[in-house]
């Protein structure tokens, strides 16, 4: 693979397992087999999920300096700032963690949202947790570059990663390797998965994905499903690591588009609408695994109702990417009384 010329740091168990989801394609029916490419199990580190993946290519780099601290962004329920703070401690070094206003609280959740799930875990881990007000953006961000002036000024010598590990140079590697472990798992369970379909916010994972797939000739058969309700940002974000990303690889493909369903990231960014909560529980009910109401039960949520329109041929092979974020739930427990 194009992937073995980076140097890579191990975060996961291996390659992240598969489950078959036979209960949820029997009662969708059975049109076609759904299985799910198990990303919120791949690693033993606080709660695993996409981040660490995208962490294995950048931590080489990290080590290369003598850096003090990493420091990241995300909003107050952030997997990304809670896989910071995993990934610093796993190798040693502090984390700086700046935890944006992204989401409109709900009223019941408003005691405490910024107490439970992931903030929570990243302070059992000593994480320095810099809750900050401004509102939800993807791209690079004042308040994060003053949380690494302010390291500076200290004499400390901080490492920048920004929001979902995206907009780094090697953010877009880690995904990549996914698929190069996702073709080899086709070969051990003789099946060919026809589409693959993912959640997109900052964008690195679908990148990595599309990437991954285009060294195959099959990055048409990648949906990625928008949780960010900012979809233009989200998708040139996306493009523009997909191709950033093929050039590293030495890969001469350039890519124009790709397909990205909008339809399920209402009514804004981190809270969910009916539809994802129905899913959320109907997945739960159906096969015992856990989705959240920012990400995962979005995309799932995208993944029943393409199903039900008849967006797949019948009978054929879908490959969901189960990128993590259940540890978020606490935050929003009034939606499951
Ligand atoms: N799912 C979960 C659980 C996440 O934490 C994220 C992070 O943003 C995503 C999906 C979206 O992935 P990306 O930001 O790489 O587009």
């Amino acid at each position: 693979p194009l992937l073995d010329k980076f140097a890579k740091y191990p975060l996961l168990f291996g390659p992240s397992p598969i489950s078959k989801f036979d209960n949820l394609s029997k009662a969708l029916g059975k049109k076609v087999n759904i299985f799910a490419k198990r990303e919120d199990r791949n690693s033993g580190l606080a709660f695993a999920g996409n981040k660490l993946r995208k962490f294995e290519y950048i931590v080489p780099d990290i080590l290369a300096g003598d850096y003090t601290h990493i420091v990241s962004i995300g909003g107050i329920q952030s997997n990304q700032t809670l896989m910071t703070v995993a990934t610093a401690c796993k190798i040693g070094l502090k984390a700086v963690t700046v935890q944006e206003n992204w989401v409109p609280i709900p009223e019941a959740e408003k005691a405490t949202y910024d107490k439970v799930g992931n903030i929570e875990a990243s302070r059992i881990m000593g994480g320095d947790v810099r809750l900050v007000p401004d509102g939800f953006d993807i791209g690079l961000r004042k308040s994060f570059q003053d949380a690494i002036d302010d390291l500076k000024a200290q004499g400390f010598k901080p490492y920048p990663v920004p929001a979902g590990c995206s907009e780094h140079k090697y953010g877009g590697l880690g995904f990549v390797g996914f698929v190069d472990e996702l073709i080899e798992q086709e070969k051990q369970l003789g099946v060919k998965f026809d589409k693959v379909v993912v959640c997109c916010v900052t964008g690195s994972s679908a990148a990595g994905i599309i990437s991954g797939m285009a060294q195959y000739g099959r990055e048409k058969d990648v949906i990625a499903i928008d949780a960010s309700f900012t979809p233009e940002k989200t998708k040139e974000q996306t493009l523009r690591i997909v191709n950033n990303t093929n050039k590293l690889l030495g890969l001469d493909k350039t890519i124009d588009d790709f397909q990205l369903d909008t339809r399920f990231a209402h009514p804004c960014y981190g809270l969910p609408n009916e539809g994802t909560i129905e899913a959320i529980k109907f997945v739960g009910r159906t096969e015992g695994v856990l989705t959240d109401p920012v990400y995962e039960g979005k995309s799932i949520q995208g993944l029943i109702q393409l199903v039900k329109e008849g967006a797949f041929e019948e009978g054929s092979n879908v490959l969901y990417v189960h990128l993590g974020g259940a540890s978020a739930l606490s935050a929003y427990s009034s939606y499951f009384k």
